[in-house]
């Protein structure tokens, strides 16, 4: 795998994909900054070099038309104490007032370029699009994990440009890595814990992953669709009917792969679905009527602990319960507890994927878990074992 450690960045101009699509607030102010932190140490490595930077990212959805709003010079100031340099903006990622920037640019400066998706040749992945980018600069760098999964101008087809000179920038680099200790690397035994609302939307991900983990814990909402298949009573718990011949057969396949399935077998049930709901316990094959089960167990949480804890490799996707109502939290947080023990204990754990990094970050185990990822999208295609375009490019 090329990254920027491949390369001596010496007098060139490193063109760089990151992801700055951040969210701002109604002062246009960026209110969370970590993706800019993120690409820092990249940049840094090219600077120190004795290179330039030439910085290129989305911002949003302006499906092809430029607006105030979503301009990048909105966050130029945040790039810029972030980076620690000055750093010049240019009105067009493209065209004169690029290719002017580009030309006045010296050795340690920083250039970051109006969003690119202004342009709708960016998204539709244009050639010559991605010819007048790759003009800019020297050496293609992608350090955009985020976007990886399109094939953009700027995440893939440019790579073409660059025969020779495209590498991953760390952040990159890291994830790619991160997925394959789990995917392809990881020592044994592996587990995988899938929570979340719906079996439908993991489908892709399970059929993907028994061929990789020795453990699969499933909880969550998808929890009630395996057990109404195998005929228990799931109460109003959350369920989707025309997929439990679909969980019946990932039982199946499980089985004959040798993984061992792992769901609750009893639940937090709640008589609404609100956080002052009545609440109780009760077996997860006996959910009387009306009730719906909301969180995991303590006999649940007793067994899922033994597996996590016996595991070398982790990987987490999917609050295991209601996490956003503090009541029906305390699955997921002691999902996070046992990770943590677990990973201090030696494994390598992996969290991602929309929800769970939400509550990873809602929690504060971003620290305890040895890596989580920032691609929503890209990380679960690389769980569902898609090749990403932007990562195919490079290599
Ligand atoms: P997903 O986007 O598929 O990862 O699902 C995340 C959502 O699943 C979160 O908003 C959780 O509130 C929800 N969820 C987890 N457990 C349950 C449950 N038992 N019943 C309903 N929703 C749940």
């Amino acid at each position: 795998m090329k990254t920027v450690d491949n390369f001596n960045f010496k007098s060139k101009k490193a063109l760089i994909r990151v992801d700055f699509n951040v969210p701002l607030d109604g002062n246009l102010k960026v209110t969370d900054a970590s993706r800019i932190a993120a690409a820092k140490p990249t940049i840094i490595k090219i600077l120190e070099d004795g290179g330039s930077a030439i910085l290129m990212s989305h911002l949003g959805r302006p499906d092809g038309k430029a607006s105030d709003a979503l301009s990048l010079k909105n966050i130029c100031d945040k790039v810029s104490e972030i980076i620690g340099v000055n750093v010049k903006f240019a009105s067009n990622c493209v065209g004169d007032a690029a290719k002017e920037a580009v030309k006045n640019l010296k050795t340690g400066e920083v250039l970051l370029l109006e969003n690119l998706r202004f342009h709708s040749e960016e998204e539709a992945g244009d050639r010559s699009f991605a010819e007048q980018l790759a003009n800019l600069g020297d050496i293609y760098v992608n350090d955009a994990f985020g976007t990886a999964h399109r094939a953009h101008a700027s995440t893939t087809i440019i790579a073409d440009f660059f025969p020779d000179h495209k590498c991953f920038g760390y952040l990159l680099a890291q994830e790619i890595l991160a997925i394959d200790k789990v995917m392809k690397t990881g020592e044994k035994p592996v587990v995988a814990i899938l929570g979340g609302s719906k079996v439908s939307s993991k489908i892709t991900i399970i059929e993907n992953i028994l061929d990789k983990v020795d453990h699969l814990i499933i909880g969550g909402g998808m929890t009630y669709t395996f057990i109404k298949a195998q005929g228990g009573k799931v109460g109003n718990s959350i369920c989707e009917d025309d997929k439990q011949e679909l969980a019946l057969s990932i039982l199946k396949q499980a089985k004959e792969k040798g993984v061992e399935v792992h769901l609750p077998v009893d639940v937090l049930a709640a008589k609404d679905f609100n956080n002052e709901a009545e609440t109780k316990i009760v077996a997860v094959t006996a959910i009387p009527d009306g009730w719906q089960g909301l969180d995991a167990g303590p006999q649940t949480l007793e067994n899922f602990k033994k597996v996590i804890l016996k595991s070398k490799t982790i990987l987490w996707n999917g609050p295991i319960g209601v996490f956003e109502m503090p009541n029906f939290a305390k699955g997921t947080i002691a999902i996070g507890n046992f990770i943590d023990e677990a990973t201090k204990n030696g494994a390598f754990s992996l969290v991602g994927g929309g929800d769970s990094v939400a509550a990873v970050k809602q929690f504060g185990f971003e620290n305890k878990v040895s890596y989580v990822s920032t691609g929503g999208g890209a990380m679960l295609e690389s769980l569902e074992g898609k090749i990403l375009p932007g990562i195919a490019a490079i290599r």
